[in-house]
């Protein structure tokens, strides 16, 4: 997987059958899906892949418990049987993962027992493991730091688990094993028309600063909460579709949640949910719901929503966690569906929407990380219409998602930093066969290590720096520029004092 290849394929390539714009989950999900219907595919980033909301999930693969409790039973159920596609064709970095729901009240203790019973039943054969009552004494084995005044017991079931990037990455290797042109830090700058139709995009190379233009029978807008921006450029007058809602995820040490299991907090103090899930040796806790106050490429977390994770977290431990004890804090903005008469973004139905625009642009948005096979599907049966192409049938059910690197690190000397295992050959091997450009691209979502421990990213930056500007023939001006962009995004990362 290698840019310049792919670079040549823009420049050789009259036209295509399909051009998509978003290298996230549902853009490159869509390039898989076309590629392997064997339509002409080209699906272009214009930062990296996933460094939208794709990298700043919870990294849950899951039907979405809290939908039950709104009643939208056929939703969690369609998430529920993609949750079993998703585990199967990419077992290397998915997991099946077991969560406790503590509960203080015998109510409550039936009322979520009945639920998550519930939520197993409707995966049908899809289930990846069965729902149970569980002891306080068990609760307590499992999760030792858990607040054990008036504890009753616990419920405990099954979901998946993975990494967000990671996946990103085994999606644009399949679609590129499968025939479609995938590239990062490629802009969608304009369209191209003929008469009143979108005929093609004019691309803008961020790294390079070089213009292309690209013609296709169809173009999809797959830039998540960036969607209206490019619906409105194609057409001032459109309406909006998109809602944005950030959620911020807390991530500390594992110490203050040891344990294998995660933990589902079925009713903040705002009534939704919260997670805190074991990730990388360390605890991922979130989220929260709140309208976005604007849309960045860095969404940033108040302090606010940072002391309502830690407050509601604190609730159901035995010790207190505070700001300093968080290695980073990330933060993503949901591209919801936009929809009229409603409070708050949490009241938001999480299925996603097409909409295809009278000069034949397609643009998806909503759903969620776990749907984006689905999604891809619809999207692309929907383009095949839009750019009247031959009808050939979704293929994605059962293709396996291409591994790149073993994940797991080597022992020292090698590694960048002693308390993590990542090595110096996993950078390498992301500059040459992973298209990581930057060094953001590499500590950000090749290695997760910005969002595990801001410090330790910090720390290692100048080495990986200068394996980048070796490696990609950059000169000393480039180095400097890279790591001072790279230590102003990451304090960014940290609660602000
Ligand atoms: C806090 C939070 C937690 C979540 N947790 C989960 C979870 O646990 N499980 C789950 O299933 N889902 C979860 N989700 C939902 C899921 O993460 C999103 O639905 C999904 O990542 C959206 O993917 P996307 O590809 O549509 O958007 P994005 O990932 O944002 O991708 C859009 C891409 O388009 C690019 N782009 C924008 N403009 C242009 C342009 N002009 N040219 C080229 N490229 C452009 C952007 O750079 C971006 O990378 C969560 C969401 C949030 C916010």
């Amino acid at each position: 997987m290698k840019r310049a290849d792919q670079l040549k394929a823009i420049s050789h390539t009259e036209k295509w059958d399909i051009v998509i714009i978003g290298g996230g989950a549902t853009g490159l999900g869509a390039a898989l899906d076309a590629a392997s219907r064997g339509f002409k595919t080209l699906c272009i980033e214009k930062t990296d892949f996933s460094k939208g909301t794709s990298s700043r999930s919870t990294k849950l693969i899951h039907g979405g418990v809290r939908y039950l409790e709104q009643g939208n039973f056929s939703m969690v159920r369609s998430a529920l049987m993609e949750r079993w596609f998703l585990l199967k064709n990419a077992p290397f970095t998915t997991k099946k993962i077991p969560f406790i729901l503590p509960v203080y009240s015998w109510w409550r203790y039936i009322y979520y027992g009945f639920g998550l019973m519930l939520y197993d039943l409707l995966s049908g054969k899809f289930s990846i493991g069965k729902t149970k009552f569980l002891k306080k004494e068990t609760v307590i084995a499992k999760i030792p730091q858990i607040r054990q005044q008036s504890l009753k017991g616990g419920i405990q079931y099954y979901d998946g688990q993975f990494d967000d990037s990671q996946i990103c990455i085994s999606l644009a290797r399949t679609a590129i094993s499968k025939g479609a042109t995938v590239i990062n830090h490629m802009s969608a700058e304009n369209f191209l028309y003929e008469g009143s139709n979108i005929s093609g995009i004019q691309l803008r190379d961020t790294l390079y600063n070089k213009i292309y233009e690209v013609r296709s029978k169809t173009v999809i807008n797959a830039t998540g909460v960036f969607a209206d921006d490019l619906i409105l450029k194609d057409n001032p007058a459109h309406h909006r579709i998109v809602t944005p809602s950030q959620g911020i995820h807390l991530v500390v040490d594992k110490q203050y949640h040891n344990s294998p299991y995660a933990m589902l907090i079925p009713k903040t103090t705002d009534g939704r949910i919260l997670f805190a899930v074991p990730w990388h040796d360390k605890v991922v806790i979130g989220t929260t719901d709140t309208t976005a106050p604007d849309i960045s490429e860095e969404p940033q977390a108040t302090n606010e929503e940072i002391h309502f994770v830690l407050d509601n977290f604190n609730r159901y431990i035995n010790t207190q966690l505070t700001s300093s004890d968080i290695k980073s804090v990330f933060t993503g903005l949901r591209p919801l569906v936009k929809m009229k008469n409603i409070q708050s973004t949490a009241d938001l139905v999480r299925d996603h929407s097409i909409v295809v625009s009278a000069s034949g642009l397609v643009t998806i948005t909503g759903g969620k990380w776990t749907t984006y096979r689905k999604m891809a599907r619809d999207v692309i049966n929907k383009a095949i219409r839009a750019g009247n192409l031959p009808f050939r049938r979704c293929k994605t059910r059962s293709i396996k998602l291409l591994l790149g690197r073993k994940v797991a690190g080597k022992k020292a000397p090698e590694l960048l930093h002693s308390n993590y295992p990542f090595t110096i050959d996993d950078v390498i091997y992301a500059i040459h066969h992973e298209m990581a450009c930057t060094l953001e691209d590499i500590l950000a979502r090749r290695i997760r290590l910005l969002f595990l421990d801001v410090k330790a990213a910090i720390e290692v930056s100048p080495l990986v720096c200068r394996l980048l500007q070796k490696e990609l023939d950059h000169d000393e001006m480039w180095y400097q520029s890279q790591l001072e962009s790279f230590k102003s995004l990451a304090k960014q990362y940290l609660p602000k004092s």
